[in-house]
């Protein structure tokens, strides 16, 4: 199985990320999904963990199902909260048992109601550190370019951050609709002597009912692109949304692949066709993939 970080060191990576399925018909839909982005031949893709005990089976099994069905190189999420150093040893133990060698360390979100995370690791760099002690990984971590929601300022999240990528070997960033936001992280980590790859997340946005999530999964959609999607609403419907959005999503992907990202990381939410319509308009379609 292959590192992401010798991936990255020869070149732009694009990936997709997936999240595990909790139902049949959750499973149906991502089975199709890496039907037809499988012959997009990503460099890899990963596969979230949804905190708890009981996600920790599902995202195993998938990876571990990839793996050994399908031609795609995973990535295992990992999450701190709700986990004892035992536990987490033990998930990351069983990743490599099953062949997994990619891991995206996170500090995870405590359940809504909890007050507390309940793990004995509190922040992502502290699992980096385990999976390091375990060893046998190439380890990624979560980056925030309008910085993480629970930091008190943007500067001593930017510091932690660096002290954490010090210690992985690449960050993957929380989706973004700005190049600037991600060209200032990336300038920022420099500033602290850090100069490790860092993906940047990409999220298109295909309708306007999803705005108002976007906001509550990490990051708000600016008022100027909400317009424009307001006006392709107003002149040509849902599906003009949708290709407006497409749209802006590649054209941020043009604008950060030429400002020297080092690749592209497309969160799929278990759908093929905004990442499908994206890699044709940027020409990454493989020529097999066409027909
Ligand atoms: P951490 O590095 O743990 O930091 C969290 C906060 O603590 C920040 O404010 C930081 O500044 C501060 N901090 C960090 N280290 C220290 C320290 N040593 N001392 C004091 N303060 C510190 N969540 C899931 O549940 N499952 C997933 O699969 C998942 N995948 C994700 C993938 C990506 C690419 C991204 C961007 C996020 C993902 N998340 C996922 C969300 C993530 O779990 C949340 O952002 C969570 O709130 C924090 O984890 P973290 O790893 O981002 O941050």
């Amino acid at each position: 199985m292959a590192w992401i970080s010798d991936m990255l060191a020869r070149g732009p990576t694009y990936s997709f990320e997936f999240f595990p399925p909790k139902n049949d018909t959750e499973q149906a839909t991502l089975v199709r999904t890496l039907r037809e982005l499988e012959p997009l031949t990503p460099s890899f893709v990963s596969v979230t963990y949804r905190g708890g005990r009981e996600s920790r089976q599902r995202t195993h099994d998938l990876v571990a199902g990839m793996l050994r069905t399908t031609s795609l190189t995973p990535m295992a999420h990992l999450v701190c909260v709700e986990h004892s150093r035992l536990e987490l040893a033990e998930v990351l133990v069983a990743f490599r048992k099953a062949g997994v060698e990619n891991l995206l360390a996170l500090g995870g979100d405590p359940p809504v109601g909890a007050d507390a995370a309940g793990g004995e690791l509190r922040y992502a760099v502290e699992l980096v550190e385990l999976a390091r002690a375990i060893g046998g990984f190439s380890v990624g971590v979560a980056a925030h370019p309008g910085g993480h929601p629970a930091s008190a300022d943007l500067r001593s999240d930017r510091d932690m951050l660096a002290a954490k990528l010090r210690l992985a070997d690449f960050a993957i960033t929380q989706f973004f609709f700005e190049a600037d936001e991600y060209l200032g992280l990336v300038e920022d980590l420099a500033a602290r002597g850090v100069t490790k790859p860092v993906l940047p997340g990409i999220m298109p946005v295909t309708s306007l009912r999803s705005v108002p999530r976007m906001a509550q999964m990490g990051a708000a959609v600016p008022p100027w692109a909400i317009e424009h999607l307001q006006e392709a609403s107003a002149h040509g419907g849902e599906e003009a949304v949708r290709r407006a959005g497409i749209e802006l999503a590649t054209d941020l992907c043009t604008r950060l692949m030429a400002a020297g990202a080092p690749g592209l990381h497309f969160y799929t939410l278990n759908r093929s066709s905004a990442t499908r319509e994206i890699y044709e308009s940027l020409g990454l379609t493989p020529l097999d993939a066409t027909g």
